[in-house]
């Protein structure tokens, strides 16, 4: 929902403050359209019907996987593909991994969606009304900003809707914000007065390796990234996230194991390792023993290491796998 187009409409209207936080209450509660919101006169719910659009996303597909992971692909109104994806955990928590843009203007070689025609940074109703969306399913209360795109090039539009994600149920600290290294980004968020996470996408322990893999490495060397993440965490006293997708034969030997835990403060970074979700391209995921070892060599060496569990695979909903598929959209 464009909350600036309902606070002008209600202008227009001339209806009382108060009205735009009842729709709002409404909303971020999961109520399904406008007429479910019965403080509201009826007059004014049918205005807003037809003025204010309910959501700025119209949902083209959804796809249910075994694990209960959910994968819902939209278009926003000029015919961008959005992708988002609810993952359900056993011990109860909902998470949600939203797309801060359409598409990704960066081109890591081993990710899908850098492969698809990057579109355009999406508005901040547009990062929101992924959220509820999934909120009109069921509760939520985490959420991650590992979808499409590159969170810390839209920033503004990001930060707003994190603004609003507490009245939907997931506060600011259980939100965090992937990157792949955008040091303008990084330094923002650490100015930023709301405690969101940092997550870095490392994927390489040494700056030739990193900038093969990703090219964004050469605009934002490795050195000072990790130099923007002590002070993310000199300030925010948060860990930061080290993500780092296990590519069989590429970042994923024993020296490489060593020279990641060699760059890293064991108090300040906690690395996730990702299994590698089978895309186009031509990398081959490490084997499960390679992960564990890597895993083992780091924690040996104090960094403490998990390997992520693979969600939603079989909807092509998991990390890196957002991209629509031809004809899909
Ligand atoms: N652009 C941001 C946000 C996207 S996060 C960033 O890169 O951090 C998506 C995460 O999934 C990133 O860590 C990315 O590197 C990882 N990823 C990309 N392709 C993948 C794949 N095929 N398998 C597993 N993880 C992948």
């Amino acid at each position: 929902m464009d909350l600036d187009l309902l606070d002008r409409t209600l202008a227009d209207e001339d209806q009382p403050r108060f009205r735009a936080k009842q729709v709002w209450e409404w909303t971020a509660r999961g109520a399904a359209g406008y007429e479910e919101m019965t403080n509201l006169p009826a007059a004014l719910r049918a205005t807003l019907a037809e003025r204010v659009p309910f959501s700025s996303l119209t949902l083209q597909h959804e796809a249910h996987a075994s694990d209960g992971t959910v994968k819902a692909l939209f278009s926003t109104h000029d015919g961008r593909a959005v992708e988002a994806v609810l993952m359900r955990y056993k011990d109860g928590r909902r998470s949600l991994c939203l797309s801060s843009q359409s598409g990704c203007p960066l081109t890591c070689t081993f990710c899908a969606t850098g492969t698809m025609k990057f579109g355009r940074n999406l508005t901040a109703s547009e990062i929101l009304d992924q959220a509820l969306h999934f909120r009109r399913i069921e509760e939520v209360d985490h959420c991650v900003f590992m979808g499409m795109g590159e969170p810390m090039m839209n920033l503004d539009h990001v930060l707003a809707a994190c603004r609003a994600l507490p009245s939907i149920g997931i506060t600011h600290r259980r939100t965090a914000i992937s990157t792949v290294g955008w040091i303008p980004g990084i330094e923002r968020l650490t100015d930023s007065e709301m405690p969101i996470r940092l997550a870095l996408s490392l994927h390489a322990p040494d700056e030739a390796l990193r900038s093969q893999i990703m090219p964004v490495n050469d605009r934002y060397p490795l050195r000072d990234v990790l130099r923007a993440c002590r002070d993310f965490y000199e300030k925010k006293r948060r860990m930061v996230f080290i993500e780092y997708v296990m590519l069989g034969g590429v970042n994923d030997g024993y020296a490489q194991a060593l020279q990641l835990a060699r760059l890293l403060e064991p108090w300040m970074f906690k690395v996730n390792l990702i299994p590698y979700n089978p895309t186009d391209s031509i990398y081959d995921g490490s084997s499960r023993e390679a992960i564990e070892t890597f895993r083992a060599v780091l924690e040996e060496h104090g960094i403490s290491a998990t390997v992520r569990l693979t969600r939603g695979r079989d909807i092509d909903a998991a990390c890196g796998q957002l991209a629509v598929k031809a004809g899909a959209a």
